[in-house]
């Protein structure tokens, strides 16, 4: 079982849903490995997150637990969005929260896509 900050994977989180086709999203990609669909609340002109299919909450709980054949799956797959989105020319940012001190909202594994307008400062100065 997939443990991360002390608490095992959470089967009934909103992308776990998501991946059963239980609530609605409005896909970009999916493959074997990993399903792609717009953020409901985007945060730049494009906002896309990047899910595995596997019940994995944080980086170090994927790549710990996952296969390998998962863990590079999922990685092409965040690529190959970024590509089909066709944003390799003018850049893009991607991001993983995982714990409080980064606000995780949602407990399973997520890659944020953000492109379309310059992006500003890798992280604000609130310390
Ligand atoms: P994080 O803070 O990294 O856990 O980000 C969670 C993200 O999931 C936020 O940007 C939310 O806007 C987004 N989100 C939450 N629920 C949904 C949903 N049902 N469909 C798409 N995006 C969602």
């Amino acid at each position: 079982m997939s443990v991360a900050n002390g608490s095992p994977y959470d089967e009934n989180n909103i992308f776990a849903r998501i991946l059963r086709g239980e609530i609605p999203a409005k896909k970009v990609y999916e493959d074997d490995y990993a399903f792609a669909f717009h953020d409901i609340n985007p945060q730049a002109p494009v906002h896309v997150l990047v899910i595995p299919k596997g019940p994995y909450v944080s980086m170090a709980d994927f790549t710990a637990n996952a296969s390998d054949a998962l863990v590079s799956g999922f990685f092409r797959a965040v690529g190959e969005v970024a590509r089909q989105l066709g944003l390799e020319e003018d850049g893009y940012r991607i991001l993983a929260n995982a714990g409080i001190n980064s606000h995780q909202e949602v407990p399973h594994l997520h890659v944020h896509i953000f492109a379309g307008r310059p992006l500003g400062p890798m992280l604000s100065r609130g310390m």
